[in-house]
């Protein structure tokens, strides 16, 4: 069970908030965002889940992804179940596998490739973060707005190379 010092609000504040949705703009692990409560990791969206119910997520139970927004972590909006009704609910969606976007195709030009590290990457979200557009981004990191917009979303980038 997560601290109790840990509130809603503390995830919240490590958010974006794009409608409803809360999301999560710090460290990921693959496509899952995590939280470091003391000597502790937590997956944010769990974290949040067992905030908002009170209690630890049962084992062997899921916490679904909001449907909207895959690094969502809004507790309304993410839903305990178990791991069969999850494959259910995903095949219902049309995705059985929730990697699907690793292959979205991204058409990067020869120049970005180049010149965007890791580095310039984490700062493209950072800026994104603090409520810069995609088109304001683009010019100062010489890349197409559409790569941008990819990169907030994680499309494009993970692990430090383009799944492109
Ligand atoms: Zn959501």
């Amino acid at each position: 069970m997560a601290d109790p010092a840990i509130t809603l609000k503390h995830i919240r504040d490590r958010c974006r908030i794009v409608d409803d949705c809360w999301i999560w703009a710090q460290c990921t692990v693959g496509r899952y965002g995590r939280v470091r409560v003391g000597a502790r990791t937590y997956y944010a969206h769990r974290l949040a889940q067992e905030i908002h119910t009170g209690k630890p997520i049962p084992r062997g139970m899921d916490v679904r992804r909001c449907p909207d927004h895959e690094r969502c972590v809004n507790p309304e909006h993410t839903q305990i179940g178990s791991r069969k009704a999850t494959v259910k609910a995903m095949r219902e969606r049309g995705s059985l596998s929730a990697g699907v976007r690793h292959s979205i195709s991204v058409t990067v030009p020869r120049r970005a490739r180049a010149v965007l590290t890791l580095e310039k990457v984490r700062e493209i979200r950072r800026l994104w973060v603090e409520g810069k557009k995609p088109r304001e981004i683009a010019p100062i990191f010489g890349v197409d707005v559409t790569n941008v917009r990819k990169i907030v979303r994680g499309d494009a980038w993970r692990d430090g190379v383009w799944h492109g």
